[in-house]
């Protein structure tokens, strides 16, 4: 396999080239958000300095030329998910929205009493809160995946909670917390086998693993473009056709119709019918350039330099006396999850912010997955496709002067 060129890379992101408290900026804090390439940064420019319009409406040339882009968008993530057809990838504000949108529509029209949604310990509050508002709704019951010390789901346990009441697996794809991939696979396969719809929150997967979601066999996948170098406040919901049609609308408004009138209005075709309103247009047709950004280096080179740096990191931190790995699962994405003994993660976070180094510290959105381990937070370092070797070097040297202070 081709290796990246990873100045080339560097090159094409603005943001990377700052000092941050008199030293070069090591940003590790991808799993939060991935910084823009410049080629999503002239987009948005672009499209307000030449392209400007409203979309799918418009009779003139630039509402044409804007929906084109905006459209081109659309198929550019189907292929990018092997989706079976454009209209199958809805615009969202982004994974929240998308799961928020699955849990009111489609858990509304077919959950009922005594009906059970299936999580795992390790969701993002976004993957869990939906949920507990449409059980206590509907009267469906939540069940949670427990999760082993190295921060992996229990297959068996798994097995054991699905029934023919589980309607709905919400299952996320690769922990934020702790990087962990889960089997996916074979969970969807699991939990088919009882009827259920499966729902991939796949915020941390899209941007490292290859997904296919005709192979996967998923229901739903939700995911962010601003995890996928991309504009912020954007993201997608990929629905099975069959599925989204029988789901009712999850706002009213313009776009999403057919015809209204006041005796009855009638809904627009999927994937219209979920996009109310006018639409994030500019940063739609920006993230097109972020696929292509993706496209161009190649999953498996991605995931081949991140795994290498994951890797490394992990050796030379797990030298540090006093360095404690949180999520040590053997399967992982680019995340390193850790806490210092005797030292407040935040603590540890500003004295790395102090020499350039940007990680995040706290609960990760996740607190149940941290009350499992017992803990408050953690310090998360987690590394992109344009993060070196060297900049690891850095951040470990101040990790051992850090971890110095109390061990
Ligand atoms: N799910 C996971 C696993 C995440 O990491 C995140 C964001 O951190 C989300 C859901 C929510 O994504 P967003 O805030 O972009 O809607």
């Amino acid at each position: 396999m081709m290796s990246l060129n990873v100045e080339k890379i560097r090159a094409e992101f603005p943001v990377l080239h700052q000092e941050v408290n008199g030293k070069p900026l090591v940003y590790f804090d991808n799993a939060a958000t991935t910084q823009k390439p410049k080629s999503v940064i002239d987009a948005l420019g672009n499209y307000y300095k030449l392209d400007n319009s409203n979309i799918h409406r418009g009779a003139h040339t630039l509402a044409d030329r804007a929906t084109r882009y905006f459209e081109d968008t659309r198929t550019a993530l189907k292929a990018f998910i092997n989706a079976k057809e454009d209209s199958e990838i809805i615009f969202t504000k982004g994974t929240t929205e998308s799961i928020n949108l699955v849990a009111s529509t489609f858990g509304r029209k077919f959950l009922k009493q005594g009906d059970e949604i299936l999580i795992s310990t390790m969701e993002h509050h976004a993957n869990i809160v939906p949920w507990q508002m449409l059980c206590e709704e509907s009267g469906a019951v939540l069940k949670v995946i427990p999760i082993d010390e190295s921060g992996e789901i229990i297959f068996e346990e798994f097995e054991k909670l699905l029934s023919e009441k589980t309607k709905i697996l919400a299952i996320v794809h690769a922990s934020n917390a702790l990087g962990t991939i889960n089997p996916v696979k074979e969970m969807i396969q699991a939990a088919k086998k009882q009827g259920a719809k499966v729902l991939l929150d796949g915020a941390q997967s899209t941007s490292h693993l290859h997904i296919d979601v005709q192979e996967l066999d998923c229901d739903f996948l939700c995911f962010s473009a601003h995890k996928l170098f991309g504009p912020t406040g954007l993201g997608v919901l990929y629905g099975k056709r069959e599925l989204l049609e029988v789901m009712p609308p999850y706002q009213g408004g313009g776009e999403m119709i057919k015809e209204v009138s006041f005796d009855k209005t009638t809904y627009n075709e999927i994937p219209f019918k979920f996009e109310a309103g006018t639409p994030n247009i500019a940063d739609v047709i920006a993230f097109k350039k972020a696929i292509e950004f993706i496209n161009t280096l190649g999953k498996d080179a991605i995931k081949q330099h991140e795994d290498a740096l994951l890797d490394y990191a992990v050796n030379a931190l797990s030298e540090i006396k006093g360095f404690i790995p949180v999520g040590t699962a053997r399967d992982k994405v680019s995340v390193v999850s850790f806490n210092i003994n005797g030292m407040h993660p935040f603590d540890v976070g500003v004295m790395l912010d102090a020499n350039g180094i940007a990680v995040r510290t706290g609960h990760h959105c996740t607190q149940p997955l941290m009350q499992r381990f017992g803990l408050e937070g953690t310090v998360r370092a987690s590394f992109s496709v344009y993060n070196t070797q060297t900049e690891i070097d850095q951040m470990v040297s101040s990790v051992i002067k850090i971890a110095k202070i109390k061990n």
